[in-house]
């Protein structure tokens, strides 16, 4: 039986290598199933999972309350096409303006797609109250997406000329320079757009004081205040949005990754005052479909119901801690992170060993830089989980980095 499975495997690897286009280092195993903090692969593996669907799966894996609403909702309409208004839709949208400063919500399918919209909406009210301001500033070791302009707002160094040219109109600069931002905002500037937590960059945070000037400065010069919640949103830094932890409220908010709970789900915020879309500006054959609309109305429901912003805020303190009793032995250092988005730094660069070598035991964690681990379980993690995490992390430190 278990080796018919892992010939099965094997067959499938070598399918998936001939007919999928290479865009990823992926490891030698294929996801089967999943249930709350765990993963199996086809080879009946377990995995404890603190990559979390990459910040997504918010509820777990295959959440009851998801399987229930995408069943009910297939039966009764999946898409009535993007021409009509959705009870679903409808009712969504009323839950967010709820629940945030912002009055307005355009619906899309993915974090790009959500950032392109934010895009396009600063530029529109560049074009329209700013004499054509169309700059956008963003921050050095940003990530805003992967089509061409969101590729081209990421701060990333190695994308720097990659498939160029790139969409012209935007600036980067350090996070939490003051100065830097000032220097950059010109007569051109239509918008700053800024994560929170830089999440791919390493879960880095804002200052406090660093995101206030900025709201200050875009006051002052009548532009836009763009935040990327597309991984800090719905919960995960133990707020429902990572801009109530600053008292500042933003212009712009885009949401995904954690909204649909595993659905792929994304949205844009703005308040009434950039509310500059004309008929035909911005679209999408998905946009606010129901059956995304539902699931995402019962993940956002689901979480404030529960309270698992307050798990995420108990989980994620109790992770830094079991983190740092483990640092001094295994020269740890920098452990940070807000709610459940946490990262610490190596000693050497060795991240991608500490990732496999985790995997091996079932325990799969992310490295964002060779150096940096990062965290992301769901908002419904147990300390109980969160120990065995620890004990099987330790195991791996142990043998990969020399105590
Ligand atoms: C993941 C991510 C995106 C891109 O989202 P996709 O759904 O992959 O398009 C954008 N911004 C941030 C901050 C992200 O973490």
């Amino acid at each position: 039986m278990v080796s018919e499975l892992k010939l099965d495997t094997e067959r499938l690897l070598q399918e998936a290598k001939k007919s999928i286009l290479y865009t990823a280092n992926r490891p030698n195993l294929v996801m089967e199933k999943g249930q709350g903090v765990y993963l199996w692969d086809t080879d009946g593996n377990k995995y404890l999972d603190f990559i979390g669907g990459w910040a997504v799966t918010s509820l777990g894996h295959c959440p009851e309350v998801i399987t229930r609403v995408l069943a009910q909702q297939s039966v009764k309409l999946i898409n009535a096409s993007p021409a009509f208004y959705n009870v679903p839709m409808i009712e969504f949208a009323k839950l967010l303006t709820d629940n945030s400063c912002f009055d307005k919500v355009f619906f899309a399918s993915t974090g790009a797609e959500a950032n392109e919209g934010a895009i396009k909406l600063a530029r529109k009210y560049g074009a329209k109250y700013l004499n054509g301001a169309y700059e956008i500033i963003t921050a050095i070791d940003s990530f805003h997406g992967r089509t061409l302009a969101t590729m081209s707002a990421t701060g990333k160094q190695k994308w720097e000329n990659l498939f160029e040219p790139k969409v012209q109109g935007f600036k980067h600069v350090p996070q939490n320079d003051v100065t830097a931002m000032q220097n950059a905002v010109s007569d051109n500037t239509c918008a700053i757009m800024l994560e929170p937590v830089q999440g791919e960059g390493g879960v880095f945070e804002l200052d406090k004081a660093y995101i206030q000037s900025l709201r200050k400065l875009c006051n002052e010069n009548n532009i836009l205040l763009i935040v990327d919640e597309v991984q800090t949103g719905i919960g995960r830094t133990g707020k429902l949005f990572a801009y109530e932890h600053y008292d500042v409220e933003p212009d712009v908010m885009t949401l995904a990754k954690g909204i649909g709970g595993g659905y792929p789900l994304a949205a844009l915020l703005c308040k009434e005052k950039f509310d500059v879309f004309e008929a035909g500006d911005q679209g999408g054959t998905y946009s606010g479909q129901p059956l995304g609309m539902a699931v995402g109305m019962a993940v956002v429901n689901e979480i404030i119901d529960k309270n698992l912003i307050e798990n995420a805020v108990k989980q994620g303190a109790y992770i830094l801690q079991q983190l740092t009793s483990i640092a001094s032995r295994f020269q740890l250092t920098n452990i940070r992170g807000k709610g459940l988005l946490i990262a610490f730094d190596l000693p050497t660069e060795k991240g991608g060993e500490v990732v496999s070598e985790c995997q091996k035991r079932g325990l799969l964690v992310n490295s964002p830089r060779p150096a940096y681990i990062r965290l992301m379980p769901p908002l419904t993690v147990t300390s109980r989980e969160i120990d065995e995490m620890i004990a099987k992390l330790s195991e791996v430190l142990a043998e990969v980095v020399s105590e």
